[in-house]
């Protein structure tokens, strides 16, 4: 049987694994960490469960499609939030739910903005077209060549064009009168890692697919559970895990990569290899590929780093939802500055979840856990974390002011994971949280492709190749990864 290597065990690498499952193929994964989910991890501690990243599902039917595809009967529980989330402002006592049911959301900005019923459903109705017109031609599709790449863009109506180049944060401008409503439908960008103020207005789409087209879920359970329920399938279809493991070197020989080699000097031979570390990093540290050596990709442009929270709390907290965004005053000067900046955030934007709240299982009885993320800049602009816990009592103490409670009185468990740690833990470039960032030079064809242009028999799937970052769109990449084999030949 032919033998595929599997690097990396996050949605994407386990997403692939399940499509491969199909076909005659044995299957191993080497994972440097010592649990499968990559940055969709867990951490238990005196029982209280917390997702270590991704605390929301969206476009869920990316998850049917990969389980329908491959045979496998769903038995995860999703739920769709309404409201989808609280925002706190600082200059507000009370906090805005925001509401998928455009009434609720009218009624809840009444005296802020008016005629917002209508302003949003214009707003979306012109965001569902970016998101209708380009998934087929720039998000599902692999690309030939630049010149496939550019073709398959002639086919997105023009009339979007100038929405390339125009930013995120003016199209709101232009749709909303009051500072509130700008900011909040301008939260989107700091999803894909970035700012509002760089983010190209087609992004906007992704306000479509939050408000209209699918919106947020909970997982029962926490999201892990995805994880956990893939990984028992595939062990089921017997897929190999080997953990603990880093892929630092390989053999090749006729353009093709022979085996992989681990950190103990371990060799991993197989006919096929799939990259699910970063697409970018691995071509440059592993196979050492010049144009990803150091100095080039610290001229491309990542997304944040997280600076994040665990919270084991003995207390109930009334008075948030299960996801929850702490905004400060000084938005414009704040979103400039962030990602480049070497100082840590004196005002700090954060986003709370509050995991126990639709999953009770997940603390003890009286207690809730929080996990609280707080966007930073990346090691190339902060490379010292030493005022880590600094950072971390400005969050506390902001947040305890905010919603009323003296938090530092409760904690029953405390973790925190500056940039640094979450590089270590999986191979995150200079801690960038989500990869590469998604501007218009760093998209489509020219983003780091999921074949390698040099070994015939290596493909990549997952964040910082085609199509981008989150957890559907890695789903999307193991799909386009398993188009070009078919392509290639490898699978009939
Ligand atoms: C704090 C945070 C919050 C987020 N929140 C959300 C959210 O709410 N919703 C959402 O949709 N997305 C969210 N994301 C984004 C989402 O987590 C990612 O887009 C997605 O999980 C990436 O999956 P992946 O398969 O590309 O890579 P990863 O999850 O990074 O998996 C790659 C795996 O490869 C392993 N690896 C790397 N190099 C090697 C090597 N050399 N040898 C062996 N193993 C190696 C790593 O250890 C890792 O397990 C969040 C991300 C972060 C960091």
């Amino acid at each position: 049987m032919r033998k595929v290597v599997i690097v990396g065990s996050g949605l994407g690498g386990l997403s692939t694994a399940l499509r491969l499952s199909k076909f005659p193929f044995e299957i191993t994964f080497i994972e440097k960490h010592s649990t499968p989910g990559g940055r969709l991890n867990q951490l238990k501690l005196n029982g209280y469960t917390f997702d270590i990243g991704p605390s929301f599902m969206s476009m869920t039917y990316e998850l049917e499609e990969l389980f329908s595809t491959t045979e496998v009967e769903n038995k995860l529980k999703l739920t769709s939030l309404d409201p989808l989330y609280s925002v706190f402002f600082e200059w507000h006592k009370k906090p805005f739910r925001i509401y998928k049911d455009l009434k609720k959301l009218q009624e809840e900005f009444n005296g802020i903005e008016s005629n917002l019923e209508e302003k949003v459903k214009k707003f979306l109705n012109k965001a569902g077209q970016f998101f209708h017109d380009t998934e087929s031609h720039v998000i599902r599709t692999n690309f030939r060549s630049k010149f496939d790449y550019l073709l398959k863009l002639t086919k997105v109506p023009k009339k979007h064009i100038p929405y390339l180049f125009k930013s995120v944060w003016s199209e709101v401008s232009r749709t909303f009168e009051s500072q509130e409503l700008r900011i909040i439908f301008s939260l989107v960008a700091f999803f894909l890692g970035s700012t509002p103020f760089k983010t190209p207005a087609i992004y906007t789409l992704l306000n479509y697919t939050e408000m209209r087209h699918n919106g947020y879920w909970n997982i029962e359970g926490g999201m892990y559970k995805l994880v956990e329920f893939i990984v028992e399938e595939l062990k089921r279809r017997n897929v190999k895990f080997i953990y603990n493991t880093e892929i630092i070197d390989f053999h090749s020989k006729n353009s093709k990569v022979q085996a992989l080699i681990d950190r103990n000097g371990n060799e991993y031979p197989a006919d096929y290899f799939v990259i699910n570390s970063d697409a970018a990093f691995f071509r440059g540290k592993v196979l050492r590929n010049k144009r990803f050596d150091e100095k080039k990709l610290d001229k491309m442009d990542w997304t944040m780093a997280p600076f994040t929270i665990y919270l084991g709390l003995k207390t109930k907290l009334t008075n948030l939802d299960h996801h929850n965004y702490f905004l400060g005053s000084n938005f414009e000067g704040y979103a400039s500055k962030i990602f480049t900046s070497s100082i840590s955030p004196q005002k700090p934007y954060y986003y709370v979840n509050v995991l126990s709240k639709f999953n009770p299982e997940c603390a003890p009885v009286d207690g809730e856990s929080v996990f609280i993320l707080c966007p930073v800049p990346d090691l190339r602009f902060k490379p010292d974390w030493s005022d880590r816990e600094e950072l971390a009592q400005s969050i506390l103490l902001d947040l305890s002011t905010r919603i009323g409670i003296e938090i530092e009185k409760f904690i029953d468990v405390k973790v925190i994971y500056d940039p640094i740690d979450w590089q270590n833990m999986f191979n995150l470039y200079r801690g960038s949280g989500l990869g590469l960032a998604h501007g218009l030079n760093q998209v489509g064809a020219l983003r780091p492709q999921n074949k390698d242009k040099f070994y015939k028999n290596v493909y990549y799937v997952g964040a910082s190749t085609i199509p981008g970052t989150g957890l559907p769109i890695v789903i999307i990449s193991s799909k386009l990864v398993l188009e070009r084999m078919i392509e290639d030949g490898l699978i009939r």
